[in-house]
């Protein structure tokens, strides 16, 4: 392929990857938003692999490591269970860091690049920069996967000092950075970049083990940000302009996604990083990212019949979905059921929490899944003055996003969060299989509430036998 042909391949897959982006913000357009960027993906890898700078030897090991890269994908994507996907995707931006990593290692002793004076220069920035980045994501996403797989706690790891901690990482970084420029051979040059490389490592193992649990939304789409830089800095090592702007698209993109996430929590972003957010909270029991809260006062048991008769005298519901609909795979039953109230003249309407879930757009995704219409799935903003005039508000496996603590209790570990309203309407039906907390580890008052009712059990039955008791 001519170099020509591969400059306007890298063009159009650029355009089908921005018209990704956009497809992706839609429901509604979300398919067709991925089938650009899979074709802009096939087109892109197509183009490097046979373009001018793969010689035919090299082919060879490309389509080796394809085929095994691409054994291990497809077996990922088979067998991962949907509650599984956010630990994936902070995996996956690892293997983006270690790749930028690597890929600056080997750029640096590869002997076929000969530059001087400044180009010299601006390509070992490159190389500093690509490994700083790299080393960050690589191991902050390996924790990032420990948290959300409750391999580890949720609790924030306070070291002492260690904003000074982190300052003095940064001043060495940079000092090692002035030394790596200054040496004129490889040999000299590994020494600051290795002490380099594991200052990083263990920057982004602190960065993401200073945060808690409630904070983990932000600490995600952040990684993904990192992950993006990452992969442009790769490209600038490579010289390869699709990957820098994929790279930038990715980066800017996961940048925006963590505004979004601290707007969403009330969170100042520099504070996030910072870390210690959740602090208050108790650890978060092993393997289930979850842990028993302290009860205080009474709650109210309902029975799933029950539901089904306060459902069928409801002239208005809102159903809050959260993790539990996930972990339960309810989201079908929960379909079923708005179909038979909608049926019956009863106005459903969904309340999504920006946060709910375990990664952006969870419930969106499984509400999608089982065919839910996207007209009346609402954002929390969209929805939260309504609970006041609705019959029945049912919330289905969350807990964080509902708590009223959160405006209640200043000294919450969640304080000033915004949350889904959900005691304000005229009853309230909370959908989970005990008393434990949710991912933040922080109790919630919602459940001793005089107008709400507690239905335990796994989600996924309940609400099969709440449909069963509609029917009859
Ligand atoms: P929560 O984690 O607060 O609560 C989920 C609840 O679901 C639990 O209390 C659990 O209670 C219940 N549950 C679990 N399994 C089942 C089941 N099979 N049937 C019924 N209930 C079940 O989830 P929310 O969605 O309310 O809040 C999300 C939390 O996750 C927030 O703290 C957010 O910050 C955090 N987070 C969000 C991310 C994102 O990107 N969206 C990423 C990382 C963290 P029980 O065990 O009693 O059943």
């Amino acid at each position: 392929m001519s170099e020509s042909l591969a400059t306007v391949s890298y063009i159009g897959a650029t355009i089908l990857f921005i018209l990704s982006l956009g497809g992706l913000s839609n429901p509604e357009t979300s398919r067709r938003g991925n089938l650009y960027g899979m074709i802009g993906m096939a087109i892109a890898v197509l183009a490097t692999v046979f373009g001018p700078r793969v010689t035919p030897s090299g082919i060879g090991w490309i389509v080796g490591a394809m085929s095994i890269g691409g054994s291990i994908g497809i077996f990922a994507a088979r067998t991962v269970k949907m509650t599984q996907m956010p630990e994936l995707v902070a995996l996956m931006h690892s293997l983006v860091g270690l790749a930028a990593c690597l890929v600056g290692y080997a750029s640096y002793i590869d002997t076929s690049i000969q530059l001087d004076g400044a180009e010299r220069t601006i390509h070992e920035v490159e190389i500093y920069i690509g490994i700083l980045i790299g080393a960050i994501t690589f191991s902050g996403s390996l924790i990032a996967f420990g948290k959300l797989s409750g391999k580890i706690g949720g609790k924030p790891l306070l070291l002492p000092a260690r904003h000074w901690q982190n300052l003095a990482g940064l001043i060495l970084v940079i000092v090692l950075g002035k030394i790596f420029l200054s040496t004129h051979a490889v040999s000299d040059g590994m020494a600051p970049l290795l002490v380099m490389t594991v200052i990083a490592l263990l920057f982004g193992i602190h960065m993401v083990m200073a945060i808690g649990g409630a904070d983990m939304p932000v600490v995600v789409s952040m990684l993904n940000s990192y992950s993006g830089w990452a992969a442009a800095a790769t490209g600038f090592m490579l010289n390869n302009d699709l990957l820098i702007v994929t790279g930038a698209l990715v980066g800017s993109s996961g940048a925006i996604l963590s505004y979004i996430m601290c707007q969403a929590m009330n969170r100042n972003f520099i504070s996030v990083i910072a870390g210690g957010f959740g602090g208050g909270a108790p650890a978060p029991k092993v393997g289930a990212g979850e842990t028993a809260a302290e009860p205080v006062g009474e709650v109210t048991p309902i029975s799933a019949t029950e539901t089904a008769d306060l459902l069928k005298e409801a002239k208005s519901v809102i159903i809050v979905p959260g993790y539990g609909m996930a972990v339960a795979q309810a989201q079908h039953t929960v379909f079923e059921i708005t179909k038979h109230l909608r049926d019956k003249g009863v106005n459903v309407r969904f309340g999504i929490h920006p946060v709910a879930g375990r990664m952006p757009g969870h419930m969106n995704v499984l509400l999608a899944e089982a065919k839910v219409p996207y007209d009346i799935v609402m954002e929390m903003d969209e929805i939260n003055d309504d609970f006041p005039t609705t019959d029945v508000s049912m919330v289905i496996g969350a807990n964080d996003i509902v708590n009223p603590a959160a405006q209640e209790d200043p000294t919450s570990p969640i304080a000033g969060m915004p949350v889904l309203e959900v005691w304000k309407a005229k009853t309230s039906i909370v959908m989970k299989r005990s008393m434990a907390s949710g991912y933040a580890g922080v109790d919630n008052p919602l459940f001793y509430k005089e107008n709400n009712r507690m239905l335990f059990g796994d989600a996924k039955k309940m609400l099969d036998e709440v449909l069963t008791a509609l029917k009859s």
